[in-house]
């Protein structure tokens, strides 16, 4: 607790999650330490930026020993907030918004989608995968200041108006599955996951870019 979680940089935090995946799986077979040249085999980073990585929040591997698996884990347990469940809501339970709703990421991390919102009168009252699946207009009385992130899977022209509800009910977090560009105040990040785009990307590198 006692160093600043802001003083790591973003490069250094994006690299965290891979980190915690395989000391996870080191201590699940009973390993109780790991070397920088182990480590960075596996989650194929230099053993330099693992070091420096490290040496931001104190974990200073002693030689010949290396890293005590446990002290990081529990480290990256709290920077990563795996030790709290992220509340996450859903709006727009069309075939993507369905899919997300089953699969709830339960397995890979502690978030979870505890309610979603649609229009269609045929969807809503109903469940999937547990999730109970409410009425767009009774968004402002549903959500509570708990509620940490929006998955937004709407037709485009829907987003902006529902990006707006969703800020206005104090959520900082939207995961913007819609090709709309959104309008967000300063405080509020957004997360743009267009997948036309990406795959249209993909098949754009594999042409000019082949490996
Ligand atoms: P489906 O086949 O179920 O319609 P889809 O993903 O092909 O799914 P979309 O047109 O992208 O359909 O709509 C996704 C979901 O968003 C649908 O369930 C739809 O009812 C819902 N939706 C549409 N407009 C709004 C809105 N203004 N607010 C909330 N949900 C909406």
């Amino acid at each position: 607790d006692n160093f600043d979680q802001t003083k790591i940089p973003q490069a250094t935090a994006k690299r965290l999650p891979l980190y915690y995946r395989f000391l996870e799986s080191l201590q699940a077979s009973g390993k109780h330490r790991v070397s920088s040249s182990e480590l960075s085999e596996a989650v194929k980073v230099d053993s330099a930026t693992i070091r420096r990585d490290f040496s931001y929040f104190g974990a200073l591997g002693k030689k010949g020993y290396g890293y005590n698996v446990n002290y990081l884990l529990t480290f990256f347990r709290k920077t990563l907030d795996q030790d709290e469940v992220t509340r996450v809501t859903l709006v727009g339970v069309g075939n993507l918004g369905t899919a997300f709703l089953n699969y709830n990421f339960t397995k890979s991390n502690n978030t979870i989608i505890e309610m979603a919102f649609d229009v269609d009168e045929s969807k809503v009252g109903q469940n999937i995968g547990n999730v109970p699946i409410y009425h767009l207009n009774d968004f402002k009385e549903k959500i509570d200041s708990q509620v940490e992130v929006a998955i937004l899977t709407v037709p485009a022209h829907a987003a902006q108006g529902i990006a707006d509800d969703i800020v206005e009910a104090g959520i900082k977090g939207i995961l913007n599955f819609t090709p709309a560009r959104l309008s967000v105040p300063d405080d509020v990040r957004v997360h743009h996951i267009d997948l036309s785009v990406e795959l249209q990307s993909l098949i754009y590198f594999l042409k000019h870019y082949p490996l």
